[in-house]
């Protein structure tokens, strides 16, 4: 039987794994499970020389000792033997007495004495911040796509990703000294340098090339640190004349946009980043169609503010599954749009601060027309309300005015939704690792709703969606209708939205063709397979056995 050698270090100690070439994945991952010594519910990261990571699986490349590969356990278990070797004691065993004296005194005291208590909320607390640490392990959880069915990840996570003071520090002191920073964009091909002199007040010192191509839907927020898209949120308040006209104090702007970079978490989609397209997008609508000669900058600032607040503190779970699990959030919004009412009070909670609070020069009357503005538009970003708010929108499309203020109202939320779903409308580069972050953020929902015993939402299903699956439905029913309607108010929409949404569903539709046929392939082969096995049963076979009915059919690849 052939067999492969493949040598890696795990903890700086070389080890050797041989297995036969056609053995299960699960063997393998085995295999150097118990050579890192993990436990069931760490996880193994494999690294070849160059740093990148790679599959465990019976496919791996073969290599040789002075070449080897670099096995590391992430997201270990608190009890695991390194974390407690390197903490110098078993918090688990820990745990475990504390348990069975709490028993005994339970017994004997009938209650919980004051200090086992305390003593159990330490270990509790100390558990948590262990846990914390490694906040980002589920991002490297992402599964492979192509490899068809399998089990809810034993890794799903449930926790809020919220980010730690130390992490929000870090970015802000970045942001505050941000004065002179090197971009490469691939875009220009050039080394782009801005400054911000925010001591110096109001002027922010960008290049100009960086603040046109920042109107633009082809802008890559994949080159940009959170620093940095932070600086581009300020140069979009700035570039739209927000400053003078509401008199906004440039530190006020900077410490409401860092409490917004501060409660977006750290999740795979509804991020920072998130927020930042979405407000991108909207800047670059206002552009093209040319709305700062068709509304009042305060209708502009809504959208603006809007676009930035509207997804604030999502955890990664959808409403349905806020409702079907009855989240603390379903029950305070009695399951009306209960993530959308979060992040719209959660903008809110962030102006009630005088030191955050964008709006605080402003009239009472002004305030209260934005405060009513951006309620309106970020409620309408729940998806369960699309088909009304579309259709509002055609039905005063014929005779839209931009004097009626119903009609400029419908026209915010529509803006709002579009640049909201708007990732297909960028350049490719830009969308596609978009769609792998919703897909792992779905199949994580799913996951926990299978383990929980909830109702699963059909489209999250990594057993039934792919990343094709996902895009030709939604961009057929979902994207160009709604994209469409507002090209019929803006024409000059139709090569900055339209096209590059076309392209996008012809390429998913391709993929959808190759992954179908790849698949009728992969079904024929193991058909001729097993077809040939049961004609030959003195071959020695790792696979069933079993009676097979299927002809065998000649197949080329
Ligand atoms: P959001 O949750 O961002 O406020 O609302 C947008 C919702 O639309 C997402 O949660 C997601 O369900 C859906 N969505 C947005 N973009 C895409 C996409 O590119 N593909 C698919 N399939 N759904 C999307
Ligand atoms: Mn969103």
């Amino acid at each position: 039987m052939e067999t492969k050698v493949i040598y890696f270090t795990v903890n700086g100690r070389p080890e050797q794994a041989e297995f036969p070439v056609d053995c299960p994945t699960q063997d393998v991952k085995d295999l150097f499970r118990s050579a890192a010594e993990a436990g069931p519910h760490d996880i193994l990261k494999l690294y070849n020389p160059k740093g990148n990571i790679i599959n465990i699986s019976p496919s791996l490349e073969p290599n040789s000792p002075n070449l080897c590969y670099k096995l590391e356990v992430v997201a270990a278990d608190c009890n695991s033997a390194e974390l407690a070797g390197a903490l110098g004691f078993d918090l688990s065993s820990m745990e475990k007495r504390l348990q069975g004296l709490e028993k005994k005194i339970l017994i004997e005291a009938g209650e919980t004495p004051a200090v086992v208590y305390e003593m159990k909320k330490q270990v509790d607390s100390f558990r948590e911040k262990l846990e914390s640490v490694e906040h980002l392990s589920w991002l490297g959880l992402f599964k492979d796509l192509s490899e068809g069915t399998h089990k809810p990840s034993p890794f799903y996570h449930k926790r809020t990703l919220r980010k730690t003071r130390e992490e929000c520090e870090h970015v802000r002191e970045k942001f505050l000294q941000m004065r002179f920073v090197k971009i490469h964009t691939k875009m220009f091909g050039i080394v782009h340098s801005y400054c911000s002199c925010h001591h110096l007040c109001s002027s922010l010192e960008v290049s100009e090339e960086v603040r046109q191509y920042l109107k633009t839907p082809t802008f890559d927020n994949w080159q940009w640190e959170d620093a940095e898209i932070m600086v581009l949120l300020q140069v979009m308040y700035t570039d739209l004349d927000f400053i003078p006209t509401f008199n906004i104090e440039p530190e006020v702007l900077q410490q409401f946009l860092f409490e917004i970079y501060r409660r977006y978490n750290n999740i795979p989609f509804h991020n920072f980043k998130h927020c930042f397209c979405v407000t991108q997008m909207m800047y670059g609508l206002i552009w093209l169609t040319d709305l700062r000669s068709k509304m009042d900058s305060i209708d502009l600032l809504i959208m603006l503010t809007s676009a930035v607040c509207h997804d604030l503190d999502h955890t990664g779970y959808n409403n349905a599954y806020q409702i079907n699990a009855r989240t603390e959030l379903a029950l305070r919004y009695n399951d009306i749009s209960p993530l959308e009412n979060h992040h719209c009070a959660v903008a809110f909670e962030i102006l009630e601060r005088t030191e955050s609070n964008i709006f605080r020069n402003l009239s009472m009357d002004q305030y209260k027309r934005i405060r009513e503005g951006i309620i309106k538009c970020i409620l309408a970003t729940d998806m369960s309300r699309h088909n009304e708010v579309l259709n509002k929108f055609k039905s005063i499309l014929p005779v839209f005015d931009f004097t009626n203020k119903d009609h400029r109202d419908v026209l915010m939320m529509i803006l709002i939704k579009v640049s909201d779903i708007s990732n297909e409308a960028r350049p490719m580069e830009v969308a596609e690792p978009w769609l792998d972050c919703l897909l792992q953020e779905f199949f994580n929902q799913s996951d926990v709703e299978k383990l929980e015993g909830l109702p699963v939402t059909p489209f999250m299903d990594r057993d039934k969606v792919t990343k094709p699956s996902s895009q030709t439905g939604f961009i057929r029913f979902v994207l160009l209708p709604l994209f469409i309607e507002l090209a019929n108010l803006f024409p000059c929409l139709e090569q900055h939205i339209i096209h590059p949404v076309r392209k996008a569903l012809d390429y998913y539709t391709e993929m959808e063709k190759a992954l179908e046929t790849e698949q009728q392939n992969r079904a024929q082969s193991e058909n001729a397979a097993k077809s040939k096995e049961a004609a030959g049963g003195r071959q020695d076979s790792q696979t069933d056995a079993g009676p097979d009915t299927s002809k065998p059919e000649s197949q080329s690849t």
